[in-house]
């Protein structure tokens, strides 16, 4: 418990994966969560409660963040039920790999709409609630922000935005709201266990976990982050700063 009680925290796509750590984390830490995901399957994320009813420390919204419309009830539903909010995590994304010529621009602006404009309509219609609460932002890129593999354009494009939108948020918000952004290497969350020869490959050893994002995300809306606006966290085990010639 780290004094959260009271304060509200919002979590996109916290059905499953990084998103339901940091929910969890956050609820350990006291704060009340709400978590806003398009997956009802994962709508206990923070206990075991059935779907529909609140688990201990939240409760779960059925919201796509990528439809205007459906933001627009998120807030609404928020600013009637808990009216306020501390700190907003915009964690939803998701990847097509395809080649870009195969590529549809339905699918290219699904990938935008989930993984950047989602961002601009949660903080948009946010605003006003985390500016009275001098809350915090954090949103999460990737480390494909930087590098990529073939066919990943949308995603890397996308994932490019959100480190943009994060420092041009942070000096338009400021100093009410900070806003900070978190690029993950590979997290663990699905598929089959990473290799040992994978482990090793990064430069600290092992393939990050969940946990890993969680512990900067809940030290990024604390009180212990206070001079820390617009920057971004690449946790990556080290693989983005390690140099790599062909054998
Ligand atoms: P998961 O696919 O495990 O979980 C993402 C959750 O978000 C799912 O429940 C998904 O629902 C939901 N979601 C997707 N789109 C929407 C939407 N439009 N509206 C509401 N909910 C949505 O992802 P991860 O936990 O692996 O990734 C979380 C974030 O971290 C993403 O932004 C991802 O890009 C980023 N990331 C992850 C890395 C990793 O190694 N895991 C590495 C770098 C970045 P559904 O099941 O319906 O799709």
């Amino acid at each position: 418990m780290t004094g959260a009680s009271g304060r509200v925290a919002l979590v996109t796509g916290g059905a499953r994966g990084i998103g339901a750590g940091i929910a969890s984390r956050l609820a350990a830490d006291g704060w009340r969560v709400v978590v806003a995901d398009r997956d009802p399957a994962g709508a206990a994320p923070i206990g075991t409660a059935p779907i529909g009813t609140a688990p201990a420390g939240g409760r779960f919204v059925l919201c796509d963040v990528g439809d205007e419309a459906a933001v627009a009830r998120l807030v609404a539903d928020v600013d009637g039920t808990e009216q306020r909010l501390d700190a907003l995590i915009c964690n939803a994304g998701f990847m097509i790999r395809k080649p870009v010529r195969d590529l549809s621009l339905a699918e290219w602006s699904s990938v935008l709409a989930t993984n950047l404009t989602s961002i601009f309509l949660l903080v948009r219609g946010f605003e006003t609630m985390l500016r009275t609460a001098r809350g915090a932002v954090v949103t999460i890129a990737s480390t494909r922000a930087h590098m990529s593999e073939p066919d990943t354009e949308s995603y890397s494009a996308s994932k490019g935005g959100v480190v943009a939108l994060t420092h041009a948020l942070a000096v338009s918000l400021g100093p009410e709201v900070r806003v900070n952004c978190i690029s993950p290497g590979w997290i663990f969350t699905k598929g089959p266990q990473p290799t040992p020869e994978e482990h090793a490959f990064h430069p600290a050893g092992r393939v990050g976990t969940v946990e890993d994002i969680a512990g900067l995300a809940a030290f990024l809306i604390g009180p212990e982050s206070h001079f820390i606006t617009g920057a971004e966290f690449v946790v990556d085990g080290g693989v983005t700063r390690k140099m790599i010639y062909p054998e």
